[in-house]
């Protein structure tokens, strides 16, 4: 350092040789980066998009932006940070709505708002499914993944959210309670059959919210009840569209291990909950928590939901 310091100080003449040569060396430095991490398989911001097996040969860590914790391999202590978003109803309030109705109403503008800043910002959906896949190492996650969740099955996310996930490239992922389509209770109208299926035409995803939004962890349930209604919610999946799903959506966000347990017999392999949080890993595949997206959410709070 020294050295290089006094040879600096030397006559211009010196002075300016060096600086060309500096330049060059620094500018030839800069050229060959891409070239040295294209060699040490480097790509930014594609760490996690990895095909079939996640093998020992993956090691670095995430990229900067990315919203995935990845240890020093893929194994089973993988924890995926994954904003699971809840919806419940989108569009119009109907005539007098009460408060929680319009806590649980995002209009078309927001929703709209909300899938344009998460296309900006470079996040790509993917279904619970594919979740579920990951975990099996069978998916290759996107850097910045996101989840659509509709609780309900109400007509409007069908009328107003889906077309809009669809112009956004995004797919939804709609809880259904699988023996209301097609009626109005209230000011709820319940989407039928055929408007699902359009949805999932247009790749959207369908799993359970049970046959009749029962709360599990009502002591009046039996248990030969809950899992009888539970088996019967995946059937009627299966008969009316022709998929098997594996994904329960929690009633009320309400579960017990006790729950848990005649959800896994009934042939479920992911529960969903109403908990907030990020973090999903195969210890808490049966607690999967969400982030909840209210009615009067601004832009901001909206993006600091995403960001924090
Ligand atoms: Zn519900």
């Amino acid at each position: 350092m020294d050295g290089g310091l006094s040879f600096m100080k030397r006559g211009e003449k010196l002075d300016n040789k060096t600086l060309l040569i500096i330049i060059g060396a620094v500018l030839a430095f800069v050229l060959l980066i891409p070239v040295i991490n294209l060699m040490s398989g480097k790509k930014g911001g594609s760490l996690l998009r990895m095909p079939g097996i996640f093998t020992q040969t993956i090691t670095p860590g995430p990229p900067k932006d990315s919203l995935a914790e990845v240890p020093s391999a893929y194994t089973n202590n993988v924890v995926l940070r994954i904003p699971i978003l809840m919806y419940h109803h989108v569009g119009p309030l109907p005539g007098k709505p009460d408060a929680l109705r319009k806590d649980l109403t995002v209009s078309s503008e927001d929703f709209e708002m909300q899938l344009a800043w998460l296309k900006a910002q470079g996040y790509e959906s993917i279904t619970l499914s594919d979740l579920q896949l990951f975990f099996q190492k069978k998916f290759s996650m996107p850097s910045k993944p996101v989840i659509f969740t509709f609780d309900d099955g109400y007509d409007d996310v069908f009328a107003y959210a889906q077309p809009l996930l669809k112009k956004y490239g995004f797919k939804g992922s709609y809880a259904i309670i699988t023996q209301f389509p097609g009626i109005t209770m209230g000011t709820n109208t319940y989407a039928s059959w055929h408007q699902i299926k359009g949805a999932v035409k247009d790749g959207a995803e369908i799993v359970s919210h049970t046959q009749d939004h029962f709360d599990g962890t009502d002591k009046k349930y039996s248990d030969s009840f809950i899992l009888q209604n539970y088996t019967d919610s995946i059937k009627d999946i299966k008969n009316n569209l022709g998929n098997n799903t594996t994904v329960l959506i929690y009633p009320y966000g309400h579960y017990n291990a006790h729950l848990i347990d005649l959800a896994k017999k009934a042939g479920f392999e992911m529960g969903v909950t109403t908990n907030f949080g990020k973090s999903v890993g195969l210890n808490n595949l049966m607690e999967v928590p969400r982030v909840r997206v209210h009615g009067h959410e601004t832009m901001e709070t909206f993006q600091k939901l995403i960001n924090e």
